[in-house]
């Protein structure tokens, strides 16, 4: 077993890491290591598994035998407690330059205890211009011992001058057998369940496992998909995207509220304050109210981000819906149905519409999903859009 074995279909990164992890090894040993680089970029679409590729990577650098995954080293990496791993992820909808820079500082540290010190900068493709700029300064000139991993989307996502002094790990989405497999044998979730929640997640393999394991998760799937069978009238499209925002807001701050919680009582006790008084700013010594504030600041826009994280979801699960009536309109024979549990009402809408008004209806949607990403506000976006899905 390695550390590389959880990687569900991807063959060629493995190759590639493996391979990197050995040369690595050989630097340690003061050898040359040909093949070790100091940035790496890893791509892939949303699910493929980054940050599980590049934590992978990270505990493979740790650890003495490349990665073997029982070992302490490869623990301490897999759990994120290793004390030379550095996980980061955008505080708020994008890394700001303060971030960074702290970040850097803290980068060009020596490993204290294991043999490479990594930096994991999630969403890298959310860094703002000036973090941007920052982090480029950090990669051309690293220390010796310091290893940068990003993960984006795709490589265009970042300035192509970081992304031509990186090292490109490409993951591709990974076939629904091998998904639905890891499910049943990893997960002991049953078969059918597995091969239902691979199906409907498309490959993204944290989202099958949520499927498959959280009944919440599949309840809000059945919801978003009975959308396109209610919107009957004007009315009703109205009231669809009310209820799509409000599940988005009710996701965001259950997934929010337990971190915020321990984050300001943790501040409050720096700033010498029991974390039960009331009163937000009663008894912070000086300064703290100012961190405060900044600590609230940052959980908002996390809060935004997360919500914004949630509808698109959700929009991403209604174009599935379309694409497989777009599917069954042209007869595409042995292509897989993301949604064949509910063949029924893509049956229904194939045959009362055409394919232009399918093709019409995934533009709307992808049209919303631009306009939320440009700050539009979303019950105005997502109503606009529950009426041009209307039959
Ligand atoms: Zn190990």
């Amino acid at each position: 077993m390695t550390v590389f074995d959880d990687l569900v279909g991807q063959d060629q990164a493995t190759a590639v890491l493996s391979r990197a992890a050995t040369a690595a090894g050989e630097v340690v040993a003061g050898g040359r290591g040909a093949g070790m680089t100091h940035a790496w970029l890893f791509t892939g679409p949303p699910g493929s598994g980054r940050e599980d590729a590049a934590r992978a990577f990270a505990a493979a650098l740790m650890c003495r035998d490349g990665g073997c995954g029982h070992c302490d080293q490869c623990h301490q990496v897999l759990i994120g407690s290793h004390p030379d791993l550095e996980s980061v992820r955008p505080e708020g909808l994008s890394y700001s330059v303060k971030q960074t820079r702290e970040l850097i500082l803290r980068a060009a540290g020596a490993p204290t205890q294991g043999r490479w010190r990594v930096i994991l900068f999630e969403d890298a493709d959310r860094a703002t211009e000036s973090a941007a700029n920052a982090l480029l300064k950090a990669i051309e000139e690293p220390p010796p011992r310091t290893v940068w991993l990003l993960c984006a989307p795709a490589p265009d996502d970042l300035m192509i001058t970081i992304r031509s002094r990186c090292r490109m790990v490409n993951l591709t989405t990974p076939a629904t057998e091998a998904v639905a497999h890891v499910l049943a044998t990893r997960d002991s979730v049953p078969w059918d369940t597995a091969r239902f929640a691979a199906r409907a997640a498309q490959g993204h393999i944290s989202r099958a496992r949520a499927l498959a394991l959280d009944e919440g998760v599949r309840a809000r799937r059945e919801a978003v998909l009975s959308i396109p069978r209610s919107l009957t009238g004007v009315g009703e499209c109205v009231s669809a995207a009310e209820r799509l925002v409000k599940t988005a807001e009710e996701e965001a701050a259950a997934a929010t509220a337990l971190l915020n919680d321990s984050e300001t009582s943790e501040l409050r006790k720096l700033y010498g304050e029991g974390s039960t008084g009331k009163g937000l700013n009663r008894g912070l010594v000086r300064g703290g109210a100012g961190a405060l504030k900044e600590l609230e600041d940052r959980q908002k826009s996390r809060a935004t981000r997360i919500k914004r994280d949630s509808l698109d979801a959700a929009l991403l699960e209604l174009v599935s819906f379309y694409r497989d009536v777009l599917t069954m309109q042209f007869g595409a024979a042995g292509v897989e149905l993301a949604n064949d549990d509910i063949r029924f009402d893509l049956d229904q809408l194939a045959k009362s519409s055409t394919p232009e008004e399918t093709l019409r209806r995934i533009d709307a949607i992808m049209q919303c999903r631009e306009r939320l990403a440009a700050n539009v506000n979303p019950q105005m976006a997502v109503e606009a859009m529950m009426l041009a899905l209307r039959p």
